[in-house]
């Protein structure tokens, strides 16, 4: 893959905070983030499938590498960390819960902390469901997180390791966000989502522009991310299993219920 996307965001009242998000779609429809802050020179990937569109990035923008930032252990997301390290000596954080199952990570996160990452805070919040040891990256300066497989535009991840209300909740922390974050994810599926949606939701018309917008992007090669988290709050089912309508549509009782009622529907969608 060769063409890179890159998103700037300036808080007004602190130019301080920009930052570039630069997009590396990888593997089949992975994501690989780099951030950087605006006319430095380093920088921090998320989530390095593979190492080989990391390293030409660096390379073709005189960037260094001075971490490796991981949101889940599985493979699409961390098997580049062996041949980054390489030729980059830089720290790896990754959830102290998991520490296990990830490739050496010598900064281990704690849910709740607070750590520096070029020059910002970046927010560790623990999200279980898709793995046991999923987190999300928040830089609230920045107003961006990073989701990993946990919440895909329009969609969520597969429910691998937790239960419902364990996913359910972590939706929520989701929710609990600031409305204006972007949220980048690990992987392209917005239009299948999208087309979830309208199937689980079908008075609902943002859903439908964003399914055609969706289409648009992906025949353009363009990826569908960021979403705002106030997008995805009216068109993201996953998000509203509270819902009444929703509970209705799958005959739930309550948030929990629905939820898993909506990702086993869309596993067999
Ligand atoms: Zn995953």
């Amino acid at each position: 893959m060769s063409h890179t996307h890159s998103y700037i965001f300036s808080q007004q009242e602190n130019a301080e905070a920009t930052l570039l998000v630069h997009i590396l779609p990888a593997l089949k429809d992975n994501y690989i983030y780099i951030l950087q802050r605006q006319g430095g020179k380093e920088c921090v990937v998320i989530d390095p499938g593979e190492a080989a569109p990391v390293a030409d990035f660096l390379c073709e923008n005189g960037l260094r590498l001075s971490a490796i930032l991981l949101t889940h252990h599985h493979w699409d997301h961390v098997n580049g960390v062996a041949a980054l390290l390489r030729d980059n000596a830089v720290p790896v954080y990754g959830f102290a819960g998991d520490a296990a199952r990830l490739p050496r990570p010598d900064k281990p996160l704690e849910d709740g902390a607070v750590v520096e990452i070029l020059g910002l805070d970046m927010q560790v919040i623990h999200v279980p469901g898709h793995t046991l040891g999923a987190i999300l990256l928040h830089f609230p300066q920045a107003q961006i997180a990073f989701m990993g497989d946990t919440l895909f535009t329009m969609g969520c991840g597969r429910m691998f390791e937790g239960t419902a209300p364990v996913m359910w909740q972590s939706m929520q922390k989701i929710t609990a966000l600031p409305q204006e974050t972007m949220l980048y994810s690990g992987h392209e599926y917005a239009a299948a989502n999208a087309q979830f949606a309208r199937h689980v939701m079908p008075g609902n018309a943002l859903v439908r522009r964003r399914l055609a917008l969706f289409d648009a992007n992906d025949k353009a090669g363009i990826p569908n991310q960021p979403s705002r988290l106030a997008d995805e709050l009216v068109t993201n089912p996953f998000l509203q299993a509270d819902e009444a309508d929703l509970m209705q549509v799958v005959r739930a009782e309550n948030g929990a219920e629905c939820f898993g009622k909506l990702r086993a529907m869309k596993d067999n969608f």
